[in-house]
């Protein structure tokens, strides 16, 4: 499946919720959002005939995402039957780790191929701060890690954003590359939803800091995940470390991705306020041609790329990350 520029579309992120048990500051307004009812999301049925009308067309690589993916019941049962649709040839799952420990084995049990757990700092006082929890879960967090690594065959990843704030040290979190095989990435803060209200550290600074403590990084040719991320792998070290940075060192050319929202609407770039909806034609009884055909005309529409930094953007996204899936 290629879209208008020519560029290949072969993986789908699958948001199964906007509700998440954080609320961390450049994703989610600290009040929350407006509650989804359940009878607007898209149950498992849907999504799953969404992925396989989209692995007739290409897609091969799934991400679950939210809100919060482990908040929603019986999320490794989705994952399985993701894993058993024709076509699919990886699912994978980003979430916030504070359920992990709970769900691991079930995850496992699944055939989940990798888990990104997100976290932006190992200082306790830090982490709920960024999180607005009030404290104590970035334990859980850790124990979710800690779980995690029981399953080697599962690639772990821990993605940061760091936001460059007063004792977050993003850096310390390098030492879980350094001595096991989880890759730590960083993600630069994307001017979406809450985030246009933050900074943060640029991949030159960080990459600078690194340098003085660990030794010169040295690019990498591997890339075990689905996107843009570029790896180094610094001297001695059991992981990589990776920067996703797509405001300052723009990756649009390369896009391979859609987005399926928790509501059903199909989006095909995170910036701009544009998506088709899927739901009601599910509902409404759409044949599978007829919604392939939406998709397709859709996926032609994808912009070239983005145009964060820049003003009078028209129809500029007004959701916030938690509500995209990142
Ligand atoms: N709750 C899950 C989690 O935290 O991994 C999944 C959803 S969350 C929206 C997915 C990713 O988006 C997280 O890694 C989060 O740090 C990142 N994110 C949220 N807002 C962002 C922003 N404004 N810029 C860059 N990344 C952001
Ligand atoms: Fe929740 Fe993930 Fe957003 Fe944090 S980044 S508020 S954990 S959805």
């Amino acid at each position: 499946m290629h879209d208008g520029y020519g560029r290949e579309i072969d993986y789908l992120r699958v948001s199964v919720t906007d509700r998440c048990n954080l609320r961390c500051r450049y994703c989610m307004p600290k009040e929350g959002l407006p509650l989804v009812s359940h009878g607007d999301v898209l149950t498992y049925d849907e999504i799953l005939r969404v992925v396989s009308i989209m692995s007739d067309l290409g897609v091969t690589k799934i991400k679950l995402t939210g809100g919060e993916p482990l908040v929603r019941k019986n999320l490794p049962t989705l994952a399985k039957e993701l894993k058993n649709v024709p076509g699919i040839k990886s699912v994978t799952l980003t979430t916030n780790g504070t359920l992990l420990s709970k769900y691991m084995k079930e995850l496992s049990v699944s055939g989940i191929d990798a888990v990104n757990v997100s976290l932006d700092t190992m200082n306790a006082e830090v982490y709920s701060y960024i999180t607005i929890t009030g404290g104590g879960s970035l334990d859980d967090v850790l124990k979710g890690i800690r779980e995690l690594r029981k399953y080697p065959d599962i690639d772990a990843k821990i993605n940061c954003v760091p936001m460059g704030i007063k004792g977050q040290n993003p850096i310390e979190l390098l030492e879980f590359a350094k001595k096991d095989f989880i890759h730590v990435r960083f993600i630069e803060m994307m001017p979406v939803g809450m985030g246009k209200n933050f900074s943060c550290f640029g991949e030159d600074h960080l990459k600078k800091k690194i340098e003085e403590r660990y030794g010169r990084l040295i690019p990498s040719m591997k890339n075990p995940g689905n996107g843009p991320c570029r790896y180094y792998e610094p001297q001695g070290f059991l992981g990589m470390v990776g920067f996703i940075s797509a405001v300052s060192h723009r990756f649009c050319d390369g896009c391979n991705r859609l987005r399926l929202t928790s509501q059903g609407y199909l989006k095909t770039c995170l910036q701009y306020e544009e998506w088709i909806d899927l739901k009601g034609p599910l509902r409404e009884g759409a044949s599978d041609e007829e919604i392939r055909d939406m998709i397709v005309r859709e996926l032609k529409k994808k912009p070239k790329g983005h145009r964060f930094g820049e003003r009078d953007i028209n129809r500029e996204e007004g959701m916030t990350m938690s509500q995209i899936g990142g």
